[in-house]
């Protein structure tokens, strides 16, 4: 039987090892993990994430050929081939700060792969890493590692979007091995592409050398995001001209060069990975001694912050140039729709920017908790000078006098004097808006900052309506 373990039981790791499990009923599969109360939530009948789907996979194997264990060690020393999939977020001090890819994590799972290694291993990247880590790792294995054990590295970076990661998963538009072009190197791709294509059409795993694979993972985030980013810009345009964005990415959409997906103009795009892996691609450039190219993805994450600026500066100068004392209902928090993930939230910018006004938020999300708000809010504070660089808040602007969390938005509308929509749960769009209307100060306002409403409607009852990218209230 083939033994798979991987480090890292993240909102990558978790289900993506689940899935192979699922689909391989051969493989014996352990995710592992240096949080013990991550690995109890995974062995419990409350998975740490939320994701549409997941439970039902866990379930089906776990304790069969599926185990999640916080002994680390023992397993990398069982298993024959061995994911990491820690985090790499963006370095927060020393060279390359604010932008490069802190590996630290990546690091200590290697030379603990090196340590414990009896036999030969093949280690893969899953976690999105700078292109020519696996230089970097095959290094620290080779040099740590006992007389005769070899280790082989694959880069296989992972496309799944967290909300779809079950569905990414079953039916992946492609899965990406790189590896050596030797032999030994070959041989690896062989075996893991074995695994893979157990479930996934021969022609959608695409084998290429290990730079490419590295380096696509950041370029693809990078184009997606670039796309929010483009409809984005739009958007501002659109609310100068009159233009409807809706309208506009439609038509554009259609051209077939294009087409129509991420096309959706938003407050702006969140998440742990498309700010990272671009801030991670801006540095990789500037160390190639490539600064326009640097410059040119630079702007995709500084659009991106002028989106949430310019969304805070409408909700203020709508409400009459100021926000003070006002009480403002946030629906959603998640960067996204079915999914509990806060990080990198444009929720966390917007609510940061309306409390330093002293507006009184009172938030409201499906999926997160209120603890989960609380430190979010505890953490950052949005530098409006350096958007990109998040700074400690003072501990006054979370109070409780100034942020409640709520889990009955008809409640906590009542007395409100504005809403902002922060993320396209479904449940939003069916929302008794009349009920809602009629409990609140007047003018009563809404900001969909993901155009999940319908503006007609909306109007129709009373309320003043923005939605990014369209024609603005008479
Ligand atoms: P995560 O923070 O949810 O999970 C990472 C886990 O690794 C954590 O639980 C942490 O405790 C564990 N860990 C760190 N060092 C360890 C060590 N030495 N030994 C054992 N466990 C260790 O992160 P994630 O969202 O799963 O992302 C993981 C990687 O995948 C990142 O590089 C990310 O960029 C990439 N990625 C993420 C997504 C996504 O949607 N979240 C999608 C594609 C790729």
């Amino acid at each position: 039987m083939v033994k798979i373990c991987c480090i890292g039981a993240g909102y990558v790791g978790g289900p993506t090892m689940a899935m192979i499990a699922y689909k391989c009923p051969d493989i014996q599969v352990v995710v592992v993990d240096i949080s013990v109360p991550r690995i109890t939530a995974w062995n419990s009948d409350r998975l740490p994430i939320f994701e549409p789907g997941l439970d039902e996979v866990v379930k089906s194997c776990r304790n069969t050929n599926l185990f999640f264990s916080s002994d680390v060690e023992a397993h990398i020393a069982d298993s024959d081939i061995i994911f990491v999939s820690v985090n790499t977020p963006t370095k927060t001090r020393g060279l390359g700060a604010g932008k490069a890819a802190d590996l630290t994590y990546w690091e200590s799972a290697a030379r603990m792969i090196a340590d414990v290694a009896k036999s030969d291993k093949i280690v893969v990247e899953k976690s999105t890493v700078p292109v020519k880590t696996a230089e970097a790792i095959e290094k620290i294995l080779n040099h740590n590692s006992r007389d005769g054990v070899n280790f082989q590295i694959l880069s296989n970076p992972e496309f799944l979007a967290e909300g779809t990661a079950i569905n990414d998963l079953t039916n992946p538009d492609r899965v990406l091995i790189g590896g050596r072009q030797t032999p030994e190197g070959q041989k690896a791709v062989a075996v893991l592409k074995g695994v893979y294509a157990k479930w996934v059409p021969e022609d959608r795993i695409i084998t290429t050398n290990l730079w490419s694979a590295e380096l696509s993972k950041l370029a693809a985030n990078a184009i997606l995001a670039q796309r929010i980013s483009s409809i984005n810009a739009m958007s501002a345009l659109c609310e100068a001209t009159g233009a409807n964005v809706a309208e506009v990415a439609y038509a554009v959409g259609k051209d077939t060069r294009i087409g129509p997906k991420f096309l959706n103009a938003s407050v702006g795009f969140g998440g742990s990975c498309f700010q990272k892996d671009i801030l991670n691609l801006v540095y990789i450039c500037e160390c190639n001694g490539l600064t326009e190219v640097a410059n040119y993805w630079r702007q995709v994450v500084q659009i991106n912050d002028y989106q949430k600026l310019r969304f805070v500066n409408r909700v203020v100068s709508s409400m009459f140039n100021t926000v003070s004392g006002k009480k403002i209902l946030v629906l959603g928090f998640a960067f996204k729709k079915d999914t509990g993930d806060t990080r990198e939230t444009p929720a966390i910018d917007v609510c940061l920017g309306l409390l330093g006004d002293k507006a009184k938020l009172s938030i409201y999300d499906p999926q997160v908790s209120e603890d989960q708000i609380r430190r979010d809010l505890a953490m950052n504070k949005f530098d409006w000078d350096h958007p990109q660089h998040l700074v400690p808040s003072s501990p006054t602007a979370n109070s409780k006098e100034m942020v409640t969390v709520t889990f009955d938005a008809y409640e906590a509308a009542k007395g409100a004097h504005g809403i902002c929509i922060m993320t396209e749960w479904d449940e939003f769009k069916s929302l008794d808006y009349q009920r809602i209307y009629d409990g609140m100060e007047k003018p009563a306002f809404v900001f969909d900052g993901r155009n999940v409403v319908n503006v007609e409607e909306l109007r129709k009852i009373g309320f003043v309506v923005y939605s990014i990218g369209k024609p603005l209230d008479a």
